[in-house]
C-alpha cells in the first residue's frame, strides 16, 4: 500500500470542511464535544486515511465539519 501524505492545512477541501489537526483548537459551532477523527466513521485508524481526503492521512485528534459518529 502507498504511504499517505499528511493532509496539508492549505488543501482546498480541508479549508472548505474546516479541518483542524487538533480538534480542541476549533472554534466551529458545529464541533460536538469529544468528536475527533479517531471516532469518525470516515477514519481508518490503521493508516490515518479519511474517506473524504483520498491520498492523505488525517490526525487521530483532528476534526472537520463532515464528522459523523463511527457506528
Ligand atoms: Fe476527520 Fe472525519 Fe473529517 Fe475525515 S471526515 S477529516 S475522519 S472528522
Amino acid at each position: 500500500a502507498q504511504a499517505l501524505k499528511k493532509l496539508p492545512a492549505s488543501n482546498p477541501q480541508a479549508i472548505a470542511l474546516k479541518y483542524v489537526e487538533d480538534a480542541s483548537k476549533t472554534t466551529e459551532a458545529a464541533h460536538k464535544p469529544g468528536s475527533i477523527c479517531g471516532n469518525c466513521q470516515f477514519f481508518t485508524a490503521a493508516t490515518g486515511a479519511c474517506t473524504l481526503f483520498a491520498g492523505f492521512s488525517v490526525n487521530t485528534k483532528g476534526w472537520c465539519s463532515a464528522w459523523a459518529k463511527k457506528a
